[in-house]
This record gives structure tokens, C-alpha cells and sequence, in this order.
């Protein structure tokens, strides 16, 4: 803790040490000879005080730590360039430090404005380019070409420029960058030039290898229509939008529904009914799927009630929560909320997680798992047999069930290294005592292999689709 205090404190001793430079830069003063005739912290230039003030100007135009151009004076800069005669093309080329805050924080805020200061000079090595610092962590370039033809190997030009190694205070180190161009011509609008780049680096943020990439049309109309939906998926939410449709989960020695998988579906006032698959990536990237998941766990609590009350063998509802919930550390104290309130058995409920989750063995996650599993609650790896978790994770955790992918599972009749593989996992679960769900099954062949392989439930279109509330109450009834 006082470490940390003593790293932030030299942080802002640095940046106050450089601010104050840029102000004895922009005066033309040797510090060394400035007085402080005047209250404590005020800095004192005696008959100077004038120049700086005019000076000041520019630096009002300069980012202080780095030396390029701030957001404005950039601004400025693109529109006079936009300005020229027509036939000119400009390049304007986003670049964004990835993970500064990480360097910040594992290095400190000294390598981290260090590492800022290099790029800016890197960048302004390129010639004829304007360079600004739009953001904390992005940066921009812009120059004038008369050929087109020239924007990819200047945009390489910058890659290159960005990839040699930082030399910082305590470190030595790679830094990754994401870049984004647009091409404009003279006469095009800034804002638009700038909106379009902006486009372009948001796609290469979210590509794998971080490529640079130029900004298309098609990317800003998907772009477009990921914002409209988020916005719908909130108002989804405050309007009941949502609804739940439950599938059997089968015994397969006697047939008998055991339990079901609650799966969430939209519907949309305008498009209709829509699949997870359409939503849910929107949900996560936009963190509202903690608010949707909470909304899905007490709707399917307080139908397991319903559904519950008063029956023999109870069954077991199966929920897929996806890793953001588990991350927030809340997710147990949730659910306990949502058992008292609704009077609900834990053991009715089963938590599908996946096993990239499972990747993740840090003390706070298996805490988060091992809470639950306390409590009563099942946990289910989902897709078993995807992802990239390794065997051994299923000792680390205390999972009480895996589900056989559909991949593996479809056509298991027919294919032998299925078989092997479908075999292998059913016995892997009878090893560890893990219950073994079979998925996506939809024949009657798949079914009698499955059988015979000892697999003991299963899922799939075979044994009924998913359906809403009403009509899985009926097919429990019948
Ligand atoms: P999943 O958890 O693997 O769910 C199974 C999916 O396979 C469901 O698609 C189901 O309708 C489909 N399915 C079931 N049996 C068969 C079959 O025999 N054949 C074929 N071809 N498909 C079958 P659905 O409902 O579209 O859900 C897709 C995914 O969306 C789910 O995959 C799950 O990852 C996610 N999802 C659904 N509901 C929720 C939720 O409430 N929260 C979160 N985080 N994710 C959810
Ligand atoms: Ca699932
Ligand atoms: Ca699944």
C-alpha cells in the first residue's frame, strides 16, 4: 500500500516536474533562475511573466507530456489540410497504445509517460506527418498524398516505426498498437475523416493480431447497428422484452424428464423472436449482460418454484451464465438473495459455465466456485470438450457436471473417432463422479449408442425443443 502511494506520488511529482518545464520552455527562462518572491506554489518569472503569458498560446496547442499537437490544435490542423486543392488525398491513421494501463501499472507511471513521450517522437519522425495525442492512450497522424496507392506502405511505414522495442525507466519492452486509417480528400469533412478512422481502429482493436485497418463502409454499419442494439437490449429489459424458453433434460434409462435448460429469447417489438446467438455477444461486450443474467436467474428460480411445488422428484433447471457474472464476485451473494426470496432448493438449480472460464484458476474464481458449490448449486461445464481448458482443471474445481458438445455428439453412430471421443468422456465422468450430460441429440441411433456407451442424460431436438413456460408445464403434465 505505501508502495503504491510512493509510485503515485513520484508519478505526479513527474508530471508536475514536466509541466512546469513546459512552462519554463515556453518562457525561454533557465528554471534554475526563477524566483518565488510570491505565495507558496506560485511560480514567480518577474518581468517575463508577459512573454509567457503570449507563449502559453502555444503550448495551449501542445500536449505537455509529449510534445505533439493536443486534440484541438489536431483538429485545426486536419481541417487546413482538408483544405487543399482538390485532387490531394489526406491519410489519417489512429494509433492506440493497447494495455497502457497495465504498463502503468506494472512499471509505473514514469515508464508509462516515457513510453508516451518515445511514441510521440517516433511518430514525428515520419516526414511531412502532423502528429496529436487525441487521448490518454491514442495518438494520431495525418499527411497529405497525391497518390492513393501510397496509404498502405506509409501505414506500414508507422506499424514499423511502433514495433521496435520501448527503452523505458526499469524496462525494456514490446508495445502492441492498434491502428486505424481513413483516406479523405481534399474538401472531405474533419469530423467525418476523424469518425471514420475512429471506425477503422475500433475493428483493429477487436482483431486478433491487432492489423492495422482501413476503414470500410460495412464495418460502420455494423458498427451502427451493435450501438442501436445495445440501446434496444436496454430498453429490452425495462419493457419485459425477454422471455424464456426451457428443453428437457432426459434420463436416458427411463425417458423421464429430469430437468431443463432455461435459454433466453428476444422479443424484439419490431424483428420478432430473436436467438441468443444475435444478442448475447452485444450483452457481454456491453457488460449488460450482469443486469440480463440477473434478470434470467430469479425468473428461472421463481419458475423452478412453480414447477417444484409439491412434486416428487424435483427437477433440476440449468442456467448459462457467462464469465462477466462470475467475474463480478457478487454472483453468490445474488443468488443466495434470490433462494431466500423466492423460498427455492438450491440443489434445484445448475450453473453452465464454460470452460475458457475454467482457464481462469485464480484464488478469487475458484473461491467464487467453491462459494457456490457450498451453497448448494450445481456448476456444469457447457461445451465440454470446445475449449481450451486442460483435464486437470476439473479436479481444481468443484464441478458437478459436464456437457458433451453437439459436435461430438451429432452423428456419434456414424463416425468412429466420435465414438472413441464420446466414450472416453463418459467414462472420464464416471471416474471423477461427474454427472455426464449428452447434447444436441437427434436420432434415435444417436440415442442407442449413447445408451450403450453408459452415457445417463441427455439433450436434444430428439427428446424436445426448447419451448416456453406454458408449454413445458403441459409436457411435464402429459
Ligand atoms: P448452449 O448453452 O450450448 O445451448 C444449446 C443450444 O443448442 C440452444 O440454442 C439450443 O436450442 C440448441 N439445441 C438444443 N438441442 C439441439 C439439437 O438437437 N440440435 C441442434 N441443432 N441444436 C440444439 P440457443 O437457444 O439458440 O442458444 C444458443 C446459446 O446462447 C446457448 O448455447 C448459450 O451459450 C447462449 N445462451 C442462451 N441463453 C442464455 C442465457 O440466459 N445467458 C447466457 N449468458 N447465454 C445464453
Ligand atoms: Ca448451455
Ligand atoms: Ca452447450
Amino acid at each position: 500500500m505505501a508502495n503504491l502511494k510512493r509510485k503515485a506520488a513520484r508519478s505526479c511529482m513527474f508530471r508536475l516536474r514536466q509541466r512546469v518545464s513546459a512552462v519554463f520552455a515556453a518562457a525561454d527562462v533557465d528554471p534554475r533562475k526563477a524566483t518565488n518572491h510570491a505565495k507558496p506554489g506560485m511560480i514567480c518569472l518577474g518581468g517575463q511573466l508577459a512573454g509567457v503569458a503570449s507563449r502559453l498560446d502555444d503550448s495551449d496547442h501542445q500536449d505537455l507530456l509529449t510534445g505533439v499537437a493536443n486534440r484541438n490544435h489536431f483538429h485545426r490542423h486536419l481541417e487546413q489540410m482538408l483544405l487543399r486543392e482538390a485532387g490531394d488525398y489526406v491519410l489519417l491513421t489512429k494509433c492506440n497504445v493497447s494495455r497502457l494501463h497495465d504498463i502503468n501499472t506494472s512499471f509505473g507511471y514514469d515508464a508509462g509517460d516515457a513510453l508516451l513521450v518515445q511514441v510521440g517522437q517516433r511518430l514525428r519522425s515520419l516526414s511531412g506527418a502532423a502528429v496529436g495525442r487525441l487521448s490518454g492512450d491514442e495518438f494520431a497522424v495525418t499527411l497529405v498524398l497525391t497518390d492513393p496507392g501510397a496509404a498502405k506502405a506509409t501505414i506500414l511505414l508507422i506499424r514499423d516505426l511502433l514495433t521496435k522495442k520501448f527503452l523505458l525507466p526499469g524496462a525494456t519492452i514490446d508495445v502492441r498498437f492498434s491502428i486505424g486509417y481513413a483516406l479523405g480528400r481534399a474538401g472531405d469533412n474533419s469530423i467525418g475523416l476523424l469518425r471514420k478512422a475512429g471506425i477503422a481502429l475500433h475493428e483493429s482493436k477487436r482483431s486478433p493480431f491487432l492489423d492495422p485497418i482501413e476503414f470500410d463502409r460495412n464495418a460502420a454499419i455494423r458498427i451502427e447497428s451493435r450501438v442501436r442494439l445495445t440501446s434496444d437490449l436496454q430498453h429490452a429489459l425495462e419493457n419485459g422484452e425477454f422471455l424464456i424458453h426451457y428443453q428437457p433434460e432426459v434420463e436416458l434409462a427411463t425417458g423421464k424428464i429430469v430437468g431443463a435448460e432455461a435459454l433466453l429469447r428476444w422479443e424484439h417489438t419490431v424483428y420478432g423472436t430473436q436467438p441468443p446467438n444475435r444478442f448475447i455477444p452485444i450483452a457481454e461486450d456491453s457488460g449488460l449482460i450482469v443486469e440480463i443474467g440477473a434478470w434470467v436467474l430469479r425468473h428461472v428460480v421463481e419458475f423452478a418454484v412453480l414447477v417444484n411445488r409439491g412434486r416428487a422428484t424435483p427437477l433440476r433447471f440449468s442456467v448459462n451464465v457467462s464469465q462477466l457474472q462470475f467475474r463480478r464476485n457478487d454472483l453468490p451473494q445474488l443468488l443466495r438473495a434470490i433462494l431466500e426470496q423466492t423460498d427455492a432448493d438450491s440443489s434445484w438449480l445448475m450453473l453452465e459455465l464454460t470452460e475458457s472460464l475454467l482457464a481462469d484458476d485464480s484464488p478469487a474464481m475458484i473461491g467464487t466456485l467453491q462459494d457456490l458449490r457450498s451453497m448448494g448449486v450445481g456448476l456444469s461445464v457447457d461445451d465440454f470438450g470446445t475449449g481450451y481448458s486442460s483435464l486437470g482443471h476439473l479436479n481444481v474445481f468443484p464441478v458437478s457436471e459436464f456437457k458433451i458438445d453437439r459436435s461430438f455428439v451429432s452423428q456419434v453412430d456414424q463416425n468412429r473417432s466420435k465414438h472413441v471421443i464420446v466414450g472416453a468422456m463418459i467414462r472420464l465422468g464416471e471416474e471423477l463422479q461427474i454427472s455426464v450430460v449428452a447434447e444436441g441429440v437427434e436420432t434415435k441411433d444417436e440415442v442407442s449408442v449413447l445408451r450403450a456407451l453408459g452415457c445417463k442424460y441427455a439433450q436434444g431436438y430428439f427428446f424436445g425443443r426448447p419451448t416456453p413456460e406454458a408449454e413445458f408445464v403441459a409436457l411435464l403434465d402429459g
